[in-house]
């Protein structure tokens, strides 16, 4: 499922998130989810719902949360490949980051 959305600028969520519910996953947030109306045919302006769209780190399914249920990660606590929190073999150096 694709959901439409907006990213704000600056964006709210640089750096991966982790979700009530998926621990040890890492996640990237899209931005706000956005549906058009009745006038989004003449205006192109679509409405935010207050969901967040979401994606699992290396895939491109659309997932919808809550922003109560949406924490920050630090970008040493997951790794950027398979998107595993605690997992640290995508190279990131974790010791000049954390010293
Ligand atoms: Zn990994």
């Amino acid at each position: 499922m694709r959901h439409h959305y907006e990213t704000p600028e600056p964006d709210p969520y640089p750096n991966a998130v982790q979700i009530d519910g998926h621990s040890g996953i890492a996640w990237h947030v899209l931005g706000w989810q956005t549906e058009p109306d009745e006038d989004t045919e003449w205006t192109g302006i679509e409405n935010r719902t207050g969901a967040l769209v979401c994606q699992m780190v290396g895939d491109d399914n659309h997932w919808l949360f809550d922003p109560s249920e949406v924490q920050t990660l630090a970008r040493e606590d997951y790794c950027g490949e398979c998107g595993q929190i605690g997992c640290g073999h995508d190279g990131l150096d974790r010791e000049a980051v954390s010293a």
